[in-house]
């Protein structure tokens, strides 16, 4: 499969290249960044692209590969639900495939959908993110994600609120409120990124955990995406889809 990598130059885009040329039925064929056009010309014979860039430039980057004729891969954050259906619809149109996933680390997709599967079952849960210091935003988009999907499992299971008698929290020792989840976010030097949700339950408490040491844990699900992403017109949003989760 011929593959092309747009953000080449950048981490995760580096990253992708590294991986494809490692991968014996993949082939690089056009390496693009902020300088370059997106163009069949430029894609090279390109099947499938891979799109890690900026999300300013990832809408645009991803409706110019669709009309260039390729699958689309994308991992840039910072998309709205107005430009997803936008894409669905165009990528539908020209019968393409694209996937855009806001993580492709396999460990972190699985917490997300564990976490949906024990949510209903435990009284009790919070989060606990933990980055590298340089990242910027908190929580982080996976943490958010992750409350999300429990906070929709807990509504639909009827359960209350988590128990809580705290009553005084004038420092915010309690963390972010996300969907009526705690979250708290660790910012610690020699940490990459790291998720942790804690169920808890009269006398048990499940931990479910993941690690990104770093960039080469999304390659496994980038390149899984790549393989698959051909296999159905329309947007796919999400790895999960593409695992076979039940
Ligand atoms: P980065 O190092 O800043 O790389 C971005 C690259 O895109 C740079 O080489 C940049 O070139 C290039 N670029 C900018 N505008 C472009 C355009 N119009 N067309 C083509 N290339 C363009 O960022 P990164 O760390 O690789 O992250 C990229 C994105 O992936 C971010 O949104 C990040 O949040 C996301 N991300 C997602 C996952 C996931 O699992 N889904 C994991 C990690 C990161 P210049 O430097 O010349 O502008």
């Amino acid at each position: 499969m011929k593959v092309a990598v747009v953000g080449a130059r950048g981490r995760m885009g580096a990253t992708v290249v590294q991986a494809v040329e490692n991968a014996p039925d993949l082939e690089l064929v056009a390496q693009l960044d902020a300088a370059d056009t997106i163009s069949a010309q430029t894609l090279n014979g390109a099947e499938v692209a891979v799109e890690f860039t900026v999300p300013s430039q990832t809408d645009d980057n991803v409706h110019a590969l669709l009309d260039a004729g390729v699958h689309v891969v994308v991992g840039t954050t910072g998309w709205t639900p107005e430009r997803l259906a936008h894409v669905d619809e165009h990528a539908q149109r020209l019968g393409k495939g694209v996937l855009i996933a806001p993580n492709f680390s396999i460990s972190a997709v699985l917490v997300m959908h564990f976490s949906k599967q024990a949510a209903a079952l435990f009284e009790s849960v919070e989060i606990i993110e933990l980055h590298h210091p340089n990242k910027v935003d908190a929580p982080s988009g996976t943490a958010m994600s992750t409350a999300a999907g429990i906070a929709q499992a807990r509504a639909a299971a009827q359960l209350p609120p988590c128990p809580d008698a705290t009553e005084d929290d004038a420092l915010g020792a309690r963390g972010a409120v996300v969907d009526g989840i705690n979250v708290h976010a660790v910012r610690l030097r020699g940490l990459n990124a790291h998720e942790e949700v804690i169920f808890g339950n009269p006398g048990e408490q499940l931990v479910l955990r993941q690690d990104s040491f770093d960039r080469e844990s999304f390659m496994p699900g980038v390149l899984l995406a790549v393989r698959k992403v051909g296999n159905e017109a329309g947007l796919t949003f999400g790895l999960e889809s593409y695992l076979n989760l039940k």
